[in-house]
């Protein structure tokens, strides 16, 4: 029987208490878990690892992977208008030994997954992937021979984001699901499902 990583940092999950709300971390806090947040709150107490997934979230660097018309729509993010850097994110790096977050953005030939792969094996852990648009996530229209149907066949993937292509809001959106996910203690998918050897 597989083993399911616990995805809950609430408190009644740290003291090893597996209540149904904990067990199904989508169901909500409850009043008591309400409470106890709201005394860590009020005191200005926080644990290590609530600390460093703060400062993760809040400062990785993307490395991009634009690779087709959604690449015009992610560059946009750098602009005044959407401002990445209120994120903590506005160094887009090109190398991939400096950032944690590989932005997917673009339809994925086979010929170009292995350099694609090659860039996401030389980040340093912990890091993360975003696949924006249809093409991305999925091959999209192109149904064929030459384009590989998902990047996630190569990389797993924390976050999809939809659309073709998808607005630089919807990026954000995926941005700050990504950041929730960080927060929450919930592990980077290569260690829930490893990745393709
Ligand atoms: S999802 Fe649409 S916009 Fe994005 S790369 Fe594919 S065809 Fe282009």
């Amino acid at each position: 029987m597989i083993k399911l990583p616990l995805i809950s940092d609430r408190p009644l999950a740290k003291a090893g208490l597996s209540s149904e709300r904990v067990l199904m971390p989508n169901k909500g806090p409850g009043v008591f878990e309400d409470e106890i947040d709201g005394i860590e709150d009020a005191l200005g107490i926080t644990t290590v690892e609530k600390a460093v997934a703060w400062a993760q979230a809040n400062s990785l660097w993307p490395d991009t992977f634009g690779l087709a018309c959604c690449a015009i729509e992610m560059m946009s993010i750098v602009s005044s208008r959407y401002d990445i850097s209120r994120f903590g994110m506005e160094r887009f790096s090109s190398s991939p030994r400096q950032a944690d977050l590989l932005i997917v953005s673009g339809r994925v030939t086979h010929k170009m997954s292995k350099p694609l792969r090659q860039v996401y094996d030389q980040m340093l852990e912990p890091k993360w992937v975003i696949a924006m648009g249809a093409c991305a996530s999925s091959g999209g229209m192109f149904n064929n021979y030459t384009v590989l149907q998902g990047v996630d066949k190569i990389v797993p993937v924390d976050v999809h984001v939809p659309g073709c292509p998808p607005r630089p809001e919807a990026l954000m959106e995926g941005i700050v699901r990504l950041h929730e996910k960080i927060k929450a203690g919930i592990p980077p998918a290569y260690q829930i499902r490893g990745v393709a050897q």
